[in-house]
This record gives structure tokens, sequence and C-alpha cells, in this order.
């Protein structure tokens, strides 16, 4: 059969990347042991051993959400998809939301509330800064009507942590379910979905955790699964709704009903990600991330970089930092990946071309990344 000569594809050969460190805002370094996890053996997803691999993905992904709550797994898709599903399921045509928006990632919030039909209340606080709390709590008496209070915990593109203990707490008093983004968050710094009573929580692979991108960690509360269950319309996404996928991750010993086939070996990398948490302990791994940001601030700060956010809000996993004066960040950027193999992340929307993001998460946080990081710095600059 004669191909069409129009599609060049005779000049492709395998793709063999090249070994950067990544010290951006996701991915980071996966650790060999998570790479060599991916590449094993693929099995059936229903096959009783996979079975075994995915009940203890569930009991890991408890621990690192410092939860008991039965509805808690891996949406197989990246953070965007878990905060997808946290909507979809919680917010129905016509519900009132109050989203916070101090980055980015809040803008998201407000995009799907809408995508739901929902109306979305917005509470702004200048990108830099946490979510301020006697705001939101003005909303919620603005808005007694209102089912949900969503809020980013780790901004990642601007590198402030908001108070998500006192956010919940106050989503509790007023009677709305909470959402919460903890992409970054997870596994980087505390995130107690328990004792700081958090509603729908999800997360990302690829940062803190360290592993493969394309997986998002979710958590649901007693509250939020009697909101999923007690909807008065079908939740919009097929391929998200809980009330389906809780029947595929199942509770132990229960049989698992076929909802799509899960990415065998992406969940293998997770297992793996995820026991690398458990024997190093949450304690310590947050110690390990707050331990290398400073290293590294005291770094960047002798090299005249400054910090966008107030040392009591600074993420130690997102360094978001000014350029000392005079400097063409893009080129710089691209020197530190051309000649130095370094990825670091630019700035976003208001900040794009005057912040840099440094990302010291998972992995990527350890002594070898802050030096060779510095010492490139001081070269190029
Ligand atoms: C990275 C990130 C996301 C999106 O995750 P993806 O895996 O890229 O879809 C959402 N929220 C925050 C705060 C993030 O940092």
């Amino acid at each position: 059969m004669e191909l069409p000569k129009s599609i060049a594809v005779q000049d492709i050969t395998s793709f063999d990347p090249p070994k950067r460190k990544l010290m951006g805002p996701g991915p980071s370094d996966i650790h060999p042991r998570i790479s060599a996890a991916l590449s094993r053996h693929c099995i059936g997803h229903l096959d009783p051993e996979f079975v075994k691999v995915m009940d203890e993905i569930k009991l890991m992904t408890q621990y690192v959400y410092q939860t008991t709550n039965q509805l808690t797994m891996v949406v197989s898709a990246p953070g965007s998809a878990g905060m997808e599903a946290c909507f979809v399921n919680l917010v129905e045509p016509g519900d009132k939301a109050i989203v916070c928006i101090n980055g980015v990632f809040g803008g998201r919030m407000k995009e799907n509330v809408e995508r739901c039909g929902g109306t979305a209340i917005v509470v702004e606080d200048e990108w830099g800064k946490p979510v301020d709390p006697n705001k939101v709590e003005e909303a919620l008496k603005a808005h007694p009507d209102a089912q949900v209070l969503a809020f980013v915990h780790a901004e990642t593109s601007t590198g402030v942590r908001s108070d998500a203990e006192v956010l919940c707490q106050l989503a509790k008093q007023y009677g709305c379910l909470s959402i919460v983004d903890t992409v970054t968050s997870l596994a980087g710094i505390p995130v107690l979905v328990d004792d700081w009573g958090m509603d729908a929580v999800y997360s990302g692979s690829q940062k803190c955790l360290s592993c493969t991108p394309g997986l998002s960690p979710v958590t649901f509360s007693k509250r939020a699964v009697k909101k999923i269950k007690n909807r008065a319309t079908k939740v919009q996404s097929w391929f998200l709704d809980m009330n389906l996928v809780m029947n595929y991750w199942g509770t132990a010993g229960t049989k698992r009903a076929y909802h799509h086939t899960a990415p065998v070996n992406a969940l293998y990398a997770m297992h793996e990600a995820l026991l690398m948490v458990q024997e190093e302990g949450l304690d310590d791994r947050w110690e390990r991330h707050h331990k290398h940001h400073l290293a590294l601030k005291e770094g960047l700060e002798e090299l005249g970089f400054r910090y966008l956010v107030d040392e009591e809000y600074r993420l130690p996993q997102l360094n978001a930092v000014f350029l000392p004066e005079g400097l063409d960040e893009a080129n710089i950027r691209k020197q530190l990946l051309e000649d130095h193999m370094l990825e670091v992340g630019g700035g976003l929307g208001a900040f794009a071309g005057k912040i840099w993001r440094i990302g010291l998460m998972g992995y990527s946080a350890r002594e070898e990344n802050v030096e060779y990081c510095l010492g490139a710095l001081r070269e190029v600059i």
C-alpha cells in the first residue's frame, strides 16, 4: 500500500530525555526507586495481586493525608482532574461557592464552580499574600446560603501558604464544605485532613510526592460523601463521578466493579513514592524540606535575590524570588537549562518576567540540589 509521503515520520527515533535537575514548580526529580517501579511488568488491573497494590495505595494515601476517610483514592489523571473531581461532585447547578483567589490556581477553582452551573462568590487577596480569614468570614456571613468554601493551601504561582486549619474551621462553622487544593503542599508541609476538618482535598503526584506526573490523590470526608450521595442531579462527569469510582477503589474486602482501566504502571510508581514517604516519616519529610529551604534561602539572599512572600507564609518547597536588579531573567533561565541542565520556574500571570519559582519538592529537596543550583547561579550571574 502506498502511504502518503506528507507525513514525515522517517527521521524519528526513540526519545532519550536530557538528564536535567528539576527545581521548578513540578514535576520534581524522580527517585530511581520510583522510576524502576514504573517499568515493572504490567499485570491486569483486576488481578488479585494488583488489587492488593491498590489497597495499599489507599492506605498509604490515608497516611499522607492523615485521615481515616474511607473515600480516599488516586484519580487516574493529573492534579487538575483531582480539582475537577472535587468540584463536579460537590457543586450542583444553582449552588453557591465562596472561592478564594490569591493566585493562578484560585482562578481555576472559580472556573470550575461556574462550569458546574454554580455561582462563585470571589474573595480576592493580593498575589503573594495568604488568603485573609477575616474577608472569608465576612463573605460567609454575607452569603449564608453558600454550600462550599474553596481555597488553595499552597499557591504554586506565588509560593504562599494560607492557613488551611483556620479556613476549614470557618467553613464548618458556617455550614459549608471545604474544597482544598493541596497539590503543592502534600508531603512537603503539614496537611492534616482529619485534625483540620477538611472535606474534599486533592493533590498531585509530581510535586512533593516526587512521583511521575499524571495522578491525583484525593480524599473526601463523611460530610462530603453525604452530599455526593444525596445530590439532586447526576454528576456531570461520568469519569469523575465518585458514586461510580468509589465502587472501583472499593472498601477492602468488597468486590471491585470495573470502572476504567487503572494506569497500572503509574500506580506502581505511586505505590513506591508513597512507600518512601512512609519510610521517611511525614515529620522528617517536612523537616527535610524546611532545612534545605533555609540553605537555599541563605545562598539566594547572598546573591541578591529577594523573597516575594513574608517569612511566616513562605512555602519551603516553592521559593518565589525577585531577581537581583538588572538581570535578564528569561536569558539566565535559558542558560541554566541549556548549560547547566537545571530547570527553575519563571513567574506566572502578573509575575511573569519578574520572579522565579525555585522548587525544592520531594526528592529535589536535597543538599546536592541546593548546592548545584547556587553553584550554577554564581557562574551564570
Ligand atoms: C500543579 C498544580 C495544579 C495542577 O496540577 P496538574 O498535575 O498540573 O494538573 C493545581 N493546583 C496547584 C496549586 C498546583 O501547583
